[in-house]
């Protein structure tokens, strides 16, 4: 990724993206200190922008990191560099980081950075997948409770959890991780949010200890515009088997079926060596009704 061309914005400056580059004793590279967004950007429109923006400075400042620069100065950044890069449909991914002032682990008067890099990225998974579903593993790794971590973050420490997750699930066979809680309540993907279709309704778990996503709040407000009932609640991984559709919902993932769920004896932590089942999902009509509504509405 650091060999391409184009531009990338870093603390001001529009840099060729080659020479965006950081010292090895970065704080950040060491402990974790930063967060980052992303952003799609669809016919040349960047979709909820502000939020994303707004998003970004509230991570920060969970991590106790105050960013150089406003909310309207990132929006602009933003905006013009997918105007440099000739973006029409792609994706931004701003990240605002602790400097190289120390090697503390405790970071006070530590300079922040904030970059935004932009480039193209279609889908996340392979064509086809958005119409057939992907296929879940339920990963032994799990959301830490809000005590334990600064869950409402988009810091860059929790997707090491993502990123074991992610590994286990393809080792598994499977497309992504399905992440439980500590209680061992459904959570989210790696990085996409969850839903079940239940008796017609949409049931969807409270973000107590994961990322209230941006899509996922859209996809509710289009739920209800046509009528579906949300239900935001705790939900046992074993309600599963109520569900008669699943699906994901972020901003690179869209809104994205899921056909199958797999690994799930770590989900309701029975015996070492008892049979792993894998449950089938078909994407049904309300999966469909919502993901041509956020198509529609993206490109609007
Ligand atoms: N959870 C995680 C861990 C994510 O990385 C993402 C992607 N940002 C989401 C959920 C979905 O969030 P959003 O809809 O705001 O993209």
């Amino acid at each position: 990724f650091a060999h391409r061309e184009g531009v990338i914005w870093l603390d001001g400056e529009f840099v060729r993206w080659q020479d965006a580059t950081l010292h090895v004793l970065t704080h950040a590279l060491h402990y974790a200190s930063s967060v980052f967004e992303g952003i799609r950007v669809y016919g040349s429109k960047i979709f909820r922008l502000t939020e994303h923006t707004e998003r970004l400075v509230a991570s920060a400042a969970e991590l106790g990191c105050v960013l150089p620069f406003t909310v309207p100065e990132l929006d602009r950044a933003a905006s013009e560099l997918a105007a440099r890069n000739g973006m029409v449909d792609g994706y931004l991914r701003p990240v605002a980081w602790r400097g190289s002032e120390t090697m503390g682990i405790g970071a006070p008067g530590t300079s922040a950075h904030v970059a935004i890099a932009a480039w193209e990225w279609p889908e996340v998974f392979e064509p086809g997948a958005k119409l057939d579903g992907i296929s879940l593993h339920v990963s032994r790794w799990r959301r830490p409770p809000p005590e334990c971590a600064p869950v409402r973050a988009k810091g860059a420490g929790q997707y090491a959890i993502g990123t074991l997750a992610r590994n286990e699930a393809e080792a598994a066979g499977a497309q992504d991780a399905l992440l439980l809680d500590h209680r061992g309540h459904l959570t989210e993907a790696t990085g996409a949010n969850l839903f079940l279709v239940v008796d017609g309704e949409l049931h969807t778990p409270v973000p107590d200890c994961f990322l209230d996503g941006i899509t996922r709040r859209v996809v509710i407000g289009l739920a209800r515009s046509y009528g579906i009932r949300v239900v935001e609640r705790h939900i046992p991984v074993g309600e599963l088997e109520s569900a008669s559709e699943v699906f994901l919902t972020g901003t690179a993932y869209e809104v994205q079926p899921v056909r199958s769920i797999g690994g799930l004896t770590h989900a309701s932590a029975s015996r070492p060596g008892e049979v792993t089942r894998t449950l089938a999902f078909r994407p049904g009509e309300v999966t469909r009704t919502l993901a041509d509504a956020y198509a529609k509405l993206v490109r609007s």
